[in-house]
């Protein structure tokens, strides 16, 4: 027992949590299996490997801020018209991420765009992507405060270190020229270094209008859609066709 408690002091000691935490059932497993020794030991790295990539993705996916879990698993293509099963596993491949291409997914509500954006952001997270998950609101909030507010600040400063940056809900309420300057600083400095997928219920057209100016509009857009793919998720509402009730 002695020689137990000491091997897993050691374990702490060594940073081997998995092991630690495991200690019986894998000496159990390894009496069960008769492993040899070479086989013991690679179980044991192979564990503590999965257990890392495991604790890594887990911390990565709390600090993304997604609102709540979406996975690409229960997205349902059958549906969604808009993306065909090759597009779709491109994307889900997320090496555009790596290039970095930008990802517009535009249409009304209910089609799915926020399904499809949290779904990849949980896939870049478990591939080992720093991942962030904003409403254009809660990011136009975090830019007009960075300067004042310390929480805003290390917001923007995660934002800026991401390798994917999803903005979602682009377009539904109109921003000040103040504001709009600041969101086009953004998309400029995180030009070729951040790939950002946007939704949005606003065709490009109509950007000039909840942005309250042409120029900057061009200017945005000219900067988001150079490396970039757009998917206009048009069709029926999901919620609308699949309404769930309470009361029988
Ligand atoms: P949007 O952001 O376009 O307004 P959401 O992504 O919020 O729409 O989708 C609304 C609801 O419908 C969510 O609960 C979402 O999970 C579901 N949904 C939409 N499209 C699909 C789909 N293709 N497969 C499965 N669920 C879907
Ligand atoms: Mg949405």
């Amino acid at each position: 027992m002695d020689r137990q408690k000491n091997l897993r002091d050691g374990c702490g000691t060594l940073g081997l949590a998995y092991t630690k935490d495991n200690l019986e059932t894998i000496i159990h497993d390894a009496n069960e299996k008769e492993l040899s020794h070479l086989d013991f030991l690679n179980s044991i790295v192979t564990g503590e490997i999965r257990y890392r990539q495991q604790r890594a993705t887990e911390r990565r996916t709390k600090e993304a801020g997604f609102p709540y879990p979406k996975s690409l698993e229960d997205f349902d293509l059958a549906f969604c018209h808009a993306l065909s099963k090759k597009q779709f596993d491109q994307l889900k491949e997320l090496t555009w991420i790596d290039g970095p291409y930008n990802l517009i997914l535009s249409g009304p509500p209910g089609v799915g765009k926020t399904h499809l954006a949290i779904g990849l952001g949980y896939e870049a997270c478990a591939n080992g992507y720093k991942v962030n998950y904003v409403t254009m609101q809660a990011l136009i909030k975090s830019l007009r405060t960075a300067e004042i507010d310390r929480r805003a600040q290390i917001k923007m400063r995660r934002i800026r270190a991401s390798h994917l940056l999803i903005i979602d809900e682009v377009g539904y309420l109109p921003i000040s020229e103040n504001e709009g300057n600041l969101f086009f600083q953004l998309i400029s400095d995180l030009q070729e270094q951040t790939a950002i997928l946007l939704t949005t219920n606003k065709g490009f057209e109509q950007w000039t209008e909840f942005l309250n100016d042409a120029a900057l509009a061009t200017a945005i857009l000219d900067r988001l859609t150079f490396r970039c793919d757009r998917i206009l998720m048009t069709g029926k509402s999901y919620r609308l066709e699949n309404r769930q009730s309470f009361l029988k």
